[in-house]
C-alpha cells in the first residue's frame, strides 16, 4: 500500500522555517497507514526539509542564521539567477525526511517537529507526502 499526497506551504520571508508536523500527521491519518514509513519530499531546488526542535522557536532561528553565516547572500557565485546561496542551503539541508510510523503514530521524539525550510522566499511551495505500509 502506498498513498501520496501534496500539501501547500506558504513561506513568509527569504529564509523561513515552517512547522508542517500537523499537516504530515493529517496526511498519515488520511492514508490509513498503520505501520510503515512516511517520506516527506520537497520538489524544489531552493528549499529543503529537516527535523529538529520545535519547542523553542529560537532553535530554528539559530539554524537559519547559522546557514546565513555559512552561505552569505552576497558573494562570488557563478549562477546567473543570483540565488546560489538558496541552492547551496537546499543541498545542505536536503530534500526529504523519512519518519517511521508505528500504530498510526509518527515516531517523532518529544521535541522533534518537521520543518519546511525556505531559502528563496516568500513563495507558495509544495511538499509531497508518501506513506508506505511495511506490514
Ligand atoms: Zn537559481
Amino acid at each position: 500500500m502506498m498513498m501520496t499526497t501534496t500539501i501547500q506551504v506558504k513561506t513568509r520571508a527569504r529564509s523561513d522555517a515552517i512547522d508542517i508536523t500537523s499537516m504530515v500527521r493529517d496526511a498519515v491519518k488520511s492514508s490509513g497507514l498503520k505501520d510503515g514509513i512516511c517520506v516527506v519530499y520537497v520538489p524544489h531546488t531552493t528549499a529543503g526539509i529537516t527535523i529538529n526542535e520545535g519547542a523553542d522557536p529560537a532553535v530554528m532561528q539559530d539554524i537559519l542564521e547559522a546557514l546565513d553565516r555559512m552561505v552569505p547572500w552576497h558573494g562570488s557565485y557563478k549562477h546567473m539567477e543570483g540565488n546560489s546561496p538558496a541552492h547551496i542551503k537546499s543541498t545542505l539541508v536536503g530534500a526529504s525526511v523519512t519518519i517511521i510510523v508505528q500504530d498510526e503514530r509518527l515516531m517523532l521524539g518529544t521535541w522533534q517537529k518537521i520543518f519546511f525550510c525556505e531559502f528563496d522566499g516568500p513563495r507558495t511551495r509544495r511538499a509531497v507526502i508518501s506513506c508506505t505500509s511495511t506490514a
